[in-house]
């Protein structure tokens, strides 16, 4: 590497190493190469291309969807004396002029652009004249149906830069990205030969927790832990701006520092609670999850969910906020399945297609929650990692759990899928392994399979948790192509040939363990 950029990076950022990845990213653009970074939050991403920015010729063009935070991020980097601008809609004319001025004369290093400025055409006709470093995306998973937050303009990024400067290097970056998503990513920026860095999403130092929602119990729950975690920081996560005033209320009327924060606050009492939190006037504010994005609290000590979130992106994304720092974090969640019920009726007006992969990411969520397998391990798979061992710092290694050796179930699964030809989703395989008839059976004749009512003596919930948990180990996996669609991997023959004992676990009856507390 080039000891100017070492120099850069201490005189103009201040930071006397690269973390992580950070060099070899820096290094990759400075080559000109296409480079795709999945990094979690807080790890040092926007360092990724803001050094390579500062050192090339030209402006670099940052995409990114968050309006609301461009304008910081454009003045932290004048304060480290680093021309920058963006265009967004937040502009006046006057001010839009002056920025295209400034880009055109070549001193603009780095230029945000919201993707909807960056359709315009007067906008494409104005970068075409600039000259251009490259192109970074930020939130690059906003371009993937199958992400947790897909906006439909990211999908034309490419075609525009296509008409700014098809040689362009481009840079994506996001925090979350399944390897579906990933797939998505680098299909639709037709950057699949890109060089990929990613980093590990284990996070050693969360400890994670979910337990069951109670009528009566869960708010006294939630006044006693908060109360024992006096003077330490906290968020509390619910759905709605109504029960975040609700548990903002009940925890300040017993006595705890508590600040609401939602979209529907006024601006200048949103800033003022999360100022107050930062400041730590307030030790644990309820939001929305409009709160936490672009706030770098270094030492949160817990985030609750109060309610259960959308995805497990969301999920990960939101207790990532806790521990930054790297000292220990708790990640409490409250869970009942019929929150994930209500969930999906929001999303009942959405377009088929994005209502059929929001219930998939719920279903996700849930069975995340009713799983009493090691938590990292569940969360790490889902991200496309692997774990070999339990973690044994969440509340399932904690805890005593249901096991059974799971040998002759995983040959049945393994065979439901070999002999169903690794055409069929999670739901389909579990009727076959039940022998459920259906017109689905008859018509593809899996009612004559030697597999079919293999396992009729277990419940659906039982099959779906046997054939989750192969998955994590790896015997069986998803089809990428045909989401939703189970497949062989290379694991699976080698199980069929030489089977061996593995332990498996009961999932949660999380309804029963409601009926017992409620009963208490
Ligand atoms: P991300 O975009 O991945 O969430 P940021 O780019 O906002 O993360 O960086 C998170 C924090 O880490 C910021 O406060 C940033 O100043 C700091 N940071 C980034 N790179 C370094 C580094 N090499 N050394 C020390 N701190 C760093
Ligand atoms: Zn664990």
């Amino acid at each position: 590497m080039d000891i100017k950029i070492k120099e850069n990076l201490k005189k103009i950022f201040g930071f006397n190493q690269f973390r992580g990845n950070q060099e070899a990213i820096v290094d990759n653009i400075l080559q000109g190469n296409n480079t795709f970074v999945i990094m979690p939050t807080g790890a040092g991403k926007s360092l990724c291309y803001q050094l390579p920015a500062v050192t090339k010729e030209g402006a670099a063009i940052v995409i990114s969807p968050l309006i609301a935070l461009m304008k910081n991020q454009v003045d932290q980097l004048n304060a480290f004396g680093i021309n920058a601008h963006f265009l967004n809609s937040t502009l006046s004319k006057t001010e839009t002029n002056r920025v295209k001025k400034e880009v055109l004369s070549g001193a603009t290093k780095l230029l945000y652009v919201a993707p909807e400025s960056l359709t315009k055409e007067e906008n494409v006709t104005f970068l075409k004249s600039a000259q251009l470093s490259f192109v970074a995306i930020d939130e690059a998973h906003c371009i993937s149906e199958w992400g947790h937050d897909f906006r439909p303009e990211y999908r034309k990024i490419k075609s525009i830069i296509g008409q700014i400067g098809d040689s362009l290097p481009i840079i994506a970056l996001t925090a979350t990205a399944t390897p579906k998503v990933q797939q998505d990513i680098q299909r639709n920026l037709n950057m699949e030969e890109a060089d990929l860095f990613k980093s590990s999403f284990n996070r050693t130092n969360l400890f994670y927790e979910v337990k069951p929602k109670a009528k009566s119990d869960t708010k006294k729950h939630l006044i006693k832990y908060v109360k024992s975690q006096k003077g330490k920081s906290g968020i509390i996560y619910c759905l709605s701006r109504k029960k975040v005033e609700e548990i903002a209320g009940l925890l300040k009327v017993n006595g705890i520092n508590a600040a609401p924060y939602h979209a529907g606050l006024e601006s200048a009492m949103r800033i003022k609670n999360q100022d107050d939190f930062l400041n730590e006037e307030v030790d644990v504010v309820v939001a929305t999850i409009a709160f936490g994005m672009g706030i770098d609290k270094p030492d949160v000590r817990y985030v609750i969910h109060y309610d259960v979130p959308k995805s497990l992106e969301g999920y990960y994304q939101e207790t990532g906020r806790a521990g930054r720092d790297g000292l220990d974090g708790h990640c409490l969640m409250f869970y009942k399945y019929e929150d994930i019920v209500k969930l999906e009726k929001f999303n009942k007006d959405k377009p088929v297609n994005e209502r059929e992969n929001a219930k998939v990411l719920l279903q996700e969520m849930a069975a995340y929650a009713e799983s009493s397998v090691c938590r990292r391990r569940v969360l790490l798979h889902y991200f496309g990692e692997s774990l070999n061992e339990d973690c044994g710092f969440c509340d399932n290694c904690k805890k005593k759990r249901d096991s059974f050796d799971a040998k002759e179930d995983i040959l049945t699964a393994i065979e439901a899928v070999k002999e169903t030809h690794q055409r069929f989703s999670l739901d389909h395989i579990v009727n076959v392994i039940r022998g459920e008839q259906n017109e689905y059976m008859e018509s593809y004749n899996h009612d004559g399979l030697s597999v079919f009512g293999k396992g009729q003596e277990d419940s659906e919930r039982y099959w779906r948790s046997v054939i989750r948990q192969t998955m994590i180990h790896g015997l069986l996996e998803k089809d990428i192509e045909n989401y939703g669609v189970i497949k062989l991997s290379k694991a699976s023959e080698d199980f069929l040939k030489s089977p061996h004992e593995i332990t498996f676990t009961k999932d949660h009856d999380f309804e029963e363990m409601i009926e017992n507390d409620e009963a208490e």
